[in-house]
């Protein structure tokens, strides 16, 4: 029994389908260009989780026809070799986006390297310049990936938060802040009363508890329980944490930001990890890809 009273459960967004929609869609654009959008990966460093992301990301690419080529500098390549290559890159009348698989080595490096980045190949929308054009709502730029798959999510229950309080937990630049200006700008969509939590907020449940839209991005294995969301809301889910389980052969399973199990009895719709956001967010990518050849090719 729920804390309505009630059985019920939420009703699960499900990533993957609404992902494979938008893919679909893709795939038929891509048809129609003259040449394949080419989007260019740079990895640095053995870190596993970008290995993983960087391959998931190229096998999709290759089922919707976009060409991917993966870049892999080692651990100690300079910020100036990492930069020249972008630089040859930008120029590269070839290439479409160009997208530089987060963490770099140094937090440094990462910044002149998003810094570096032709803003109409920034498929990723972390270019200072993005980021701008996002804040002033003008639509010519690139919006980050994951946060326009979230929106995409919301749109898919039909819900308008115009006016509603939706609340963000997680201040990143990639997910937490341009999440919150989505959903505060002057569109559809949009219009929401936002509020940003993170790790400085004080009396966090008092925020959850008020939110019609809670948005969890903190990558804190089930951080958000049944009691601290409110009745009807909608919950997602954006966290990807691994948690010893040594029942799986890998020996870990993939949980969310979010107590699925006991959160679903209480909202009204919520996104599971794995299969939410994850979907969503290679499917933007793949859309701000054939965003870039687009803009480029001028059709
Ligand atoms: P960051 O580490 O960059 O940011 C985490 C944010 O959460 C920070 O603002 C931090 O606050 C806040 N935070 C951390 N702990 C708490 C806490 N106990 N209470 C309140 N706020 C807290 O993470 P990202 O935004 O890059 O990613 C967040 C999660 O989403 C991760 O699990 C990541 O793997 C996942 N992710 C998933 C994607 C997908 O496609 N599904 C894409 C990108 C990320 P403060 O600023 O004060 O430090």
């Amino acid at each position: 029994m729920n804390q309505r009273g009630k059985f019920r459960m939420a009703r699960i967004i499900d990533g993957k389908i609404i992902a494979n929609d938008i893919l679909t869609e893709i795939k038929q654009a891509v048809d129609r260009c003259t040449r394949p959008p080419h989007v260019v990966f740079i990895r640095v460093a053995e870190d596993p989780a970008s290995v993983i992301y960087v391959n998931r990301k190229q096998k999709v690419a290759h089922e919707v026809g976009i060409r991917s080529t993966a870049l892999a500098f080692p651990a100690d390549v300079t910020s100036t070799e990492l930069l020249k290559a972008i630089d040859k890159l930008n120029r590269d009348p070839e290439v479409d986006g160009i997208l530089v698989q987060a963490p770099l080595p140094t937090e440094a490096m990462q910044r002149a390297a998003f810094l570096a980045l032709d803003p109409q190949k920034d498929v990723d929308g972390f270019h200072p310049y993005n980021v701008g054009l996002l804040a002033q709502e003008d639509g010519r730029g690139f919006v980050p990936c994951t946060p326009a798959g979230i929106l995409e999510l919301i749109r898919s229950t039909g819900q308008d938060f115009t006016g509603r309080h939706a609340v963000i937990l997680g201040r990143s630049s990639i997910v937490g802040k341009p999440m919150g200006m989505l959903l505060m700008q002057r569109k559809p969509w949009g219009n929401a009363t936002v509020t940003f939590c993170h790790s400085k907020t004080r009396n966090i449940v008092h925020y959850t508890r008020g939110a019609d839209l809670l948005v969890v991005a903190i990558g804190q294995p089930h951080f958000v329980t049944a009691d601290m969301v409110k009745p009807g809301a909608t919950v997602i889910d954006v966290g990807i944490n691994r948690v010893p389980d040594p029942q799986r052969s890998k020996g870990y399973r993939v949980v969310g930001d979010v107590d699925f199990e006991h959160v679903q009895e209480v909202v009204d719709f919520i996104t599971p990890v794995p299969g939410g956001v994850g979907p969503m967010t290679i499917a933007m990518l793949m859309k701000n890809t054939l965003l870039a050849y687009q803009r480029h090719a001028g059709c």
